[in-house]
């Protein structure tokens, strides 16, 4: 491969505190995660954050802390990755999905509002790409019909929208540190909240529902540990957030350089007949850039493209195939592919292009020119 997809930022420094920290007694959730929990909530600007094994484990954990179980249906985009439905269903839920935006591809809050039914306990939106969702919008659907808001904030640790930030306007904003995300520690995830209570819950929950972790048992005097409710294995261990920690001061570095890359992009491939582009945010708006998606010209095969561009050297993926169309939610939930035409036309015609910090201008450039070889 001569471009790759997506290539990951630890560096030499992050790898040293990594080994620093497996070289002392304590590798499991102790001071290390404490530090990284501390930058991270300072970052985002809210009271806490929790750190997790992953992003759908922290969704889960979001909608348990709600009382979401079985019997309640949540509302989500189809357009998204299928852990955001997945940790519905873990949570004993309905995933009921509604249609999104045709410029921005994110969930439309007036989409939701229709989806809206007595038995709806939480919408989840999903920053999709990097751009934050109408928060101020849900925020709003929230309160008319006394439901809560989960972001989905996988794609966007870096966003700003209407003065707000993810964790700032919703009940919990939760995070993944997969190796295509924008910093990373292998597997991981964190939720941020803007309460210390659900904090000290989740810190619970995330290890098996037990009131004391093993922090607390090793480093103080010797007491019992009692287990208070039911929880789940989803702590972040030190070694993690010793890779993670550092990361979190380059978050504005790398999400400056893609939003660059991005440009170049969009300049290169604009005379690109029947070619689309997702909006761009608003003046006013911080998106985390997290990934640059074309939609294809209608004619154009979106899968053979992909291929081409494979044999040819460049990585690229799709981000998504709409969720409903999944075989698993047609078969259970008997969704079809026009139940939410907008989200489907997406998905058929969407196609990533490489981005991330370390891709030279002239690489976006050769990129663009092999789609164009492809598409004319
Ligand atoms: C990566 C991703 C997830 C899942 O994150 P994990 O940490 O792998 O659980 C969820 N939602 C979206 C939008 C994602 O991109």
């Amino acid at each position: 491969m001569n471009i790759d997809f997506f290539i990951h930022n630890i560096n030499q420094d992050d790898i040293s505190k990594a080994c620093e920290t497996m070289k002392s007694l304590f590798l499991t959730t102790g001071p290390v995660v404490a530090e990284f929990e501390r930058k991270l909530a300072l970052y985002l600007g809210v009271k806490e954050a929790v750190g997790l094994t992953s992003c759908t484990g922290a969704i889960h954990l979001a909608l348990l802390r709600l009382g979401v179980g079985p019997g309640d249906e949540v509302i989500t985009t189809p357009m998204t990755f299928a852990a955001t439905a997945t940790a519905i269903i873990q949570a004993g839920a309905r995933p009921v999905f509604a249609d999104v935006c045709p410029k921005s591809g994110l969930l439309a809050p007036e989409a939701a509002e229709t989806a809206v039914t007595e038995k709806t306990k939480a919408i989840i939106p999903v920053h999709l790409y990097g751009r934050m969702a109408d928060m101020r919008g849900f925020a709003r659907i929230a309160a008319k019909f006394k439901l809560s808001v989960i972001e989905d904030a996988a794609h966007c640790i870096e966003g700003r929208r209407d003065g707000a930030r993810p964790g700032q306007l919703s009940s919990a904003a939760c995070f993944s540190f997969y190796p295509t995300k924008s910093i990373t520690c292998g597997e991981g995830g964190a939720l941020a909240c803007d309460s210390s209570e659900d904090a000290d819950w989740h810190r619970s929950a995330r290890h098996h529902g037990i009131s004391k972790n093993a922090a607390e048992r090793y480093f103080k005097k010797f007491q019992h540990w009692n287990m208070d409710f039911m929880g789940w294995k989803y702590n972040m261990d030190d070694i993690k957030a010793a890779l993670l920690v550092n990361q979190i001061d380059r978050l504005d570095e790398y999400r400056l350089r893609r939003q660059e890359l991005e440009t170049i992009y969009r300049e290169r491939l604009s005379n690109v007949s029947g070619l689309d582009f997702i909006e761009s945010p608003g003046k006013d708006e911080i998106s985390a850039h997290h990934l640059f998606t074309v939609l294809l010209p209608r004619k154009a095969n979106r899968d053979q493209t992909a291929l081409r561009l494979q044999e040819m050297g460049i990585g690229c993926a799709v981000n998504y195939v709409a969720v409903h169309n999944l075989s698993f939610f047609r078969k259970t939930y008997g969704y079809k592919p026009e139940d939410f035409p907008i989200a489907n036309e997406i998905g058929e015609r969407t196609l990533t292009l490489p981005l991330y910090p370390r891709l030279t201008n002239k690489q976006a450039e050769t990129v663009c020119d092999a789609l164009k070889e492809i598409l004319c």
